[in-house]
């Protein structure tokens, strides 16, 4: 394995049009590396731009400025015919296995529908070589492939999308909110699942969630997303431990805990109030319109995010 990071996103923005002149800055300077074979956690709340940003990356959509960098490779600006080949290395793992998985395909034709586009297998009867012992690796059986998917749970349909995902050998997944629709007892499955391709393969995931308790167990490194923006990133221990952004402090204070004086106390940094709209998200701090320390620099100047120690990087005035 060479040193090269898997994944090199820099400055990554993206903005939509919505209408009547207003853009949408749902993605704006984003940074961070991904190493190979590791996990980085993306998390915040809806509309904070996390799954924007890895469908920009995914190049779902077109970047409006950045870089993006896939194993040293360029492919911001790569038109969809150079980027096929490289679909390859980089696949996507959807939230919602309902509708993400073909309801009128069996399970057997969803898995190999990728082997064909890629000429990995000729025939659909070639693809069975390959199909099979990918539903036994996802911890389904070779009479689940003649199914279509509407006849599954929902557990056995993220596995469904993680076999669609995983048969091509990527080194790359993005696993935009893979367990976010599944019951609580099914999300260690699926996760225990991801962890142990990652540990034969070597595969590198990004790991979008909505919050930080689902991230812990699965992240080496977790970054912190607040209305388009990177507020936070650092190491997973090191973010429960000692979290710095007010916004992710409010996240942690979210998590629904055990302890009733500890989850008292974790109260008092909740966060209140609703996100901002990334049609004209607030100036300085985009936080500041809901952060409890907020000083008159935080609505003149954006914070930078910069490192305060042992790459644990923060953009808050409160650091700076
Ligand atoms: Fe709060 Fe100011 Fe830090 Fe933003 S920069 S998180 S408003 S203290």
């Amino acid at each position: 394995m060479n040193n090269t990071p898997m994944l090199e996103v820099k400055d990554l923005t993206k903005h939509f049009k919505a209408g009547r002149g207003q853009v949408v800055h749902a993605v704006d300077h984003v940074n961070f590396t991904l190493e190979k074979g590791k996990t980085l956690g993306l998390v915040g709340e809806s509309g904070c731009g996390k799954s924007s940003c890895a469908r920009t990356i995914i190049r779902i959509y077109d970047p409006t400025e950045g870089q993006i960098l896939l194993d040293g490779q360029d492919i911001t600006h790569m038109k969809q015919r150079e980027l096929k080949p490289l679909r390859r290395k980089m696949q996507m793992i959807f939230q919602d296995p309902y509708a993400s998985l073909n309801a009128r395909m069996t399970v057997r034709d969803i898995i190999a529908e990728p082997l064909l586009a890629h000429g990995i297998v000729k025939t659909k009867e070639q693809s069975n070589e390959y199909v099979y012992p990918m539903l036994e690796r996802v911890g389904l059986t070779k009479e689940h492939a003649n199914r279509y998917a509407h006849e599954f749970s929902g557990g056995q349909r993220q596995r469904v999308g993680i076999a669609r995902a995983l048969v091509l050998q990527p080194e790359l997944v993005i696993c935009d909110e893979p367990i976010s629709a599944l019951d609580v007892s099914i999300q260690a499955q699926v996760i225990n699942l991801l962890k142990d391709f990652q540990e034969e393969r070597g595969v590198s995931y990004l790991f979008i969630a909505h919050d930080l308790s689902m991230v812990r167990y699965v992240s080496d490194d977790v970054g912190v997303m607040y209305l388009g923006q990177l507020v936070e990133v650092c190491e997973s221990d090191e973010i429960y431990r000692n979290p710095l952004h007010p916004y992710t402090k409010g996240l942690l204070g979210s998590i629904p805990i055990a302890n009733p004086r500890q989850a008292r106390e974790k109260e008092k940094s909740s966060i209140e109030g609703d996100i901002p709209s990334p049609i004209s998200p607030p100036a300085g701090c985009r936080f500041h319109t809901r952060c409890p320390f907020a000083k008159p620099v935080c609505s003149e100047r954006a914070p930078e995010l910069k490192d305060v120690g042992a790459g644990h990087m923060v953009a808050c005035h409160l650091y700076q």
